[in-house]
């Protein structure tokens, strides 16, 4: 019977670990836009995509903040224009466009060994 009221410990949701995720991107990059120093609608945005790489979807390091013109709508926002993102990153977070550069390297890598090792 005492069991049965035990509160359960509930696993935070995937939702949840985002919204916490990017509350401490943008608490680290002082709320505002990285590029254009922005506070409205501040975003956290992946450097690597959740979707090939969902290990580092919780990184600090892979997030970065941006307002929506320089994440998703302007012609130089991350999801419009890679090659200015990158570059932008490359002169201004060094430490980050290096660590993001490394993890593709090496997905690359994992890749191209099952590639070669597959029947
Ligand atoms: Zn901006």
């Amino acid at each position: 019977m005492g069991l049965f009221f035990m509160p359960r410990t509930k696993k935070p949701s995937k939702r949840k670990l985002l919204e916490l995720w990017s509350k401490s991107v943008r608490n680290r990059d002082g709320n505002k836009c990285v590029i254009c120093g922005k506070t409205d609608h501040i975003q956290a945005h992946h450097l690597l995509q959740k979707k090939r790489f969902p290990e580092y979807q919780f990184c600090i390091e892979n997030g970065i903040s941006l307002c929506p013109t320089h994440h998703n709508f302007g012609h130089f926002s991350a999801h419009m224009n890679a090659i200015f993102f990158s570059e932008w990153l490359r002169l201004h977070r060094r430490k980050q466009f290096r660590w993001t550069l490394s993890k593709m390297v090496e997905w690359k890598k994992n890749r191209l060994h099952k590639d070669i090792t597959m029947p």
